[in-house]
């Protein structure tokens, strides 16, 4: 049953896929990069200009919005003609490379160093110089040529003296054909190339997710619920945060480090597998999720009535990862959980995990309502924007809620385990026929 129009999207893909590298030439690049770049930061860092910024509230409509609640100095980074051309003569002079290798490392500088201010202004970055303890050249476009034909890049060094890197025969070859190549990183022993794509994405289903602690729950009519575990994510914490506590506490850095390479590992991993699961299982469809950034921006004093997300869960990189296989949107979070799908009616405060509507009587698990109203939100936006009337707060819920829809990773396999429900039989999905690790069950 299709509810609304089917619409076209285009999802941009972006895949990174890196072909080794074996030349002299390269470790010396590397080398005098890494060298230039933090010279440019040093030169950024002591030009920063350091301003007191004032407690701010603003009016915004009826309300008072607190812009900043206190003094905090903010760092100004230099971008003016004149400095940037100080620093670009600066690098130039010790520069063997073509000219426009500055410029990258220029802009390399640059976006380091906005996004330290960024984490810097949110509290999440000290007041320290970035160093860099990678070693790394990322390119320009102007210093490649690219040859789809041959399937190589060309990518210069200095006037006449050329680097050839080429993904003809590799394993990623068919996978990215037709796809266009973006700006390269050169590592010592390999080189990572980004390809950009696009996929035509005939929307049928809008899902509406709620992100939980310990899962992620979703809702479209068509399916009705769609619970997600995410039991294991935590799980992989919670042991890593065991194994890296005794490390410090033995003081073996390195072990510790193992450790938070491992659980990165680990995690990144089982985001993987779920997204591609989702992408299988539920073709077609826009995922929506709730805007986190925004949920942080909020005032202290709503903080206190908001259900209290995890920081365990590594919501950021579970929504990044989703948006890099399937189509996305994010909505504003306020209210999602206390507002009644039903008639439409806001709960002050509600606690436990049933919601139950004061005026109309609807009884519903909490996040199952969070994720209708995300879904809602979703679609009342698009409506505005497209001039339509609103559609009601309604009877939706009801014809579906019945039917759960279960989806899990399985830690010990090397390919996800999905399973489904036996009533639903999605359209669209062939992964029953090519045998892939299905299993069915029927929702309890
Ligand atoms: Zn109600």
């Amino acid at each position: 049953m299709l509810r609304s129009k089917e619409v076209c999207q285009i999802l941009e893909l972006v895949r990174a896929y890196s072909v080794p590298i074996r030349d002299d030439r390269v470790s010396k690049l590397v080398t005098w990069y890494v060298k230039a770049l933090q010279n440019a930061i040093d030169m950024i860092w002591d030009n920063i200009e350091w301003k007191y910024s004032f407690p701010k509230i603003v009016r915004k409509g009826k309300k008072l919005v607190v812009i900043r609640g206190s003094k905090v100095r903010i760092p100004i980074i230099p971008k003016d003609r004149a400095f940037k051309k100080r620093l670009r003569d600066e690098l130039m002079k010790d520069n063997p490379y073509a000219a426009h290798w500055v410029d990258a490392v220029i802009r390399t500088a640059y976006s380091i160093m906005e996004n330290w201010r960024k984490r810097y202004l949110k509290g999440r970055a000290r007041k320290i110089k970035p160093r860099i303890r990678r070693r790394f050249a990322k390119c320009k476009i102007t210093l490649m040529k690219i040859d789809y034909e041959a399937k190589t890049i060309r990518i210069t060094l200095k006037q006449g003296e050329y680097l050839y890197v080429s993904w003809r025969s590799t394993w990623f070859e068919k996978r990215v054909r037709d796809w266009i190549v973006g700006e390269v990183i050169i590592f010592d022993d390999r080189v990572v190339i980004p390809f950009k794509g696009s996929e035509e994405i005939y929307v049928r289903r809008v899902i509406g997710w709620d992100s939980n602690e310990l899962s992620l729950d979703g809702y479209e009519p068509s399916i009705g619920f769609i619970h997600v575990d995410l039991r294991p994510l935590q799980s992989i914490k919670i042991t890593y945060e065991r194994k890296k506590a005794i490390a410090q506490s033995k003081g073996k850095r390195e072990l510790y480090e193992k450790y938070v390479r491992r659980e990165r590992n680990r995690e990144k991993d089982f985001i993987n597998k779920l997204s591609a699961g989702l992408r299988r299982i539920l073709p077609n469809a826009v995922h929506v999720f709730e805007d986190l950034d925004k949920e942080d921006l909020v005032s202290r004093k709503r903080v206190k009535n908001r259900r209290k997300r995890n920081a365990r869960t590594p919501w950021k990189r579970i929504h990044k990862r989703i948006s890099e296989v399937a189509l996305t949107a994010l909505v504003d979070p306020r209210n999602t959980s206390r507002e009644c799908p039903r008639c439409g009616y806001v709960v002050e405060t509600q606690e436990g995990h049933v919601f139950e509507c004061p005026r109309c009587g609807l009884k519903m698990g909490r996040h199952k309502v969070a994720s209708i109203n995300i879904r809602r939100r979703y679609l009342e936006n698009r409506k505005r924007k497209t001039r339509m009337r609103g559609f009601p707060h309604s009877n939706e819920p009801e014809i579906t809620m019945m039917v759960e829809l279960w989806v899990g990773v399985a830690q010990s396999g090397r390919s996800p385990v999905i399973w489904i429900p036996m009533k639903w039989d999605p359209e669209g999905d062939e992964a029953k026929g090519r045998g892939l690790d299905i299993k069915q069950y029927q929702a309890q």
